[in-house]
């Protein structure tokens, strides 16, 4: 069975801790999920578990940028990496 990489586009991945783009996801043309979707991912960047922002397009990425200089990560970047790494621990990893 063949996938037509037409159909497919990738997402990127940004790091809500260091602003720095990370992997990015194939996801099927007209996946929709609400704006700002955000994944918990190891950042190779940082070395840590944290939330990371799905930029659909080059404007979502553009937007995130402003934010992220404006600061208005800071908070919640913090917030996930305590979160992440309580879980780590509590799961013994
Ligand atoms: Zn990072």
């Amino acid at each position: 069975m063949t996938r037509n990489i037409k159909n497919y586009r990738t997402h990127d991945f940004y790091c809500l801790n260091c602003g720095k783009r990370n992997i990015s996801v194939m996801r099927p043309r007209g996946f929709l999920r609400e704006r700002g979707h955000r994944k918990a991912m190891y950042c190779p960047h940082c070395k840590l578990d944290v939330n990371h922002l799905e930029c659909r397009n080059d404007e979502d990425a553009f937007n995130f940028k402003m934010d992220f200089e404006e600061g208005k990560y800071i908070q919640e970047a913090k917030e996930s990496i305590n979160f992440l790494m309580k879980e780590r621990v509590e799961n013994n990893e």
